[in-house]
């Protein structure tokens, strides 16, 4: 469904990805960690082309986002993406967040768009909050509100990037379960993440990422349960 190869960023002469090759398959949950600054959000937002990149080609389903001539707009609609900081609108409702994009760029009716709205907002357990504005909602909820606008648009697959990373502790686990639906809802996903017992726990697959390349990748029990490379035994030695 998702597809890396050679992926190659740079930020001036600063080279931050340094062939990257990744793949996701349909129905899998990745998880990506690493040391801060290894590379895990510019990758993650090259999958988008939030940012560009020098070299490498990415598909996204069939599409090669790499081309030029590709409609980056239409590909988009296709990849959700969940951030650290919520990004929801102040002055909408959780619903009006949600329903936004169906809206806005699928021309969808306010009445269809309010039907899925609230169907997306049943499945992360906030119907009853689909009239509170975001500051009406503690961060755990927020943050399923920013997950209910992606899966709306019925996405192959959705990015996360440390999107538990902003919250209190005692509401990181309601977000984390959310996930953990939807990953046995079928949907593909590929996670950035700090909550290694989340890690180790849901993801199908692990990925460490540090310096720019992929050190190491395997099942969960493999990456922490048999770390292969230094650089991933020092990492995880951090948290434990
Ligand atoms: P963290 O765990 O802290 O979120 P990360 O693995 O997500 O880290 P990136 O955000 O991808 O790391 O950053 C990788 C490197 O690229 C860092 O050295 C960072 O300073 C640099 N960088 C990120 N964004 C930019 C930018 N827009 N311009 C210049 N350098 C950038
Ligand atoms: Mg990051």
């Amino acid at each position: 469904i998702l597809e890396l190869v050679g992926l190659h960023k740079a930020y001036g002469s600063l080279e931050v990805l340094r062939g990257i090759d990744l793949r996701v398959f349909p129905g899998e949950m990745v998880c990506v960690i690493g040391p801060s600054g290894s590379g895990k959000s510019s990758m993650l937002r090259c999958c988008n082309r939030l940012e560009s990149f020098q070299s490498g080609q990415i598909m996204v389903g069939d599409a090669d986002i790499s081309r030029p001539d590709v409609d980056i707009n239409a590909v988009r609609q296709h990849i959700g993406m969940v951030f650290q900081q919520f990004n929801l609108y102040p002055h909408l409702t959780a619903l009006g967040n949600v329903t936004l994009a169906l809206r806005k760029v699928q021309g969808k009716s306010r009445a269809e768009a309010d039907r899925l709205g609230m169907a997306a907002l049943e499945r992360v357990g906030l119907a009853d909050k689909a009239q509170a504005h975001p500051a009406q909602l503690s961060g755990g909820q927020q943050q399923r509100v920013g997950i209910a606008r992606a899966i709306v648009l019925q996405p192959k697959i959705i990015l996360f990037d440390e999107p538990t990373s902003a919250l209190d502790p005692e509401t990181v686990g309601e977000v984390l379960k959310v996930m953990r639906q939807l990953r046995e809802n079928g949907m593909t996903m590929l996670v950035v993440t700090h909550e290694m017992g989340f890690a180790r726990a849901a993801a199908d697959r692990v990925i460490f990422m540090d310096g720019g390349v992929i050190v190491e990748e395997g099942t969960p029990a493999d990456v922490f349960g048999a770390p292969k490379h230094d650089r991933t035994r020092a990492f995880l030695a951090r948290y434990t």
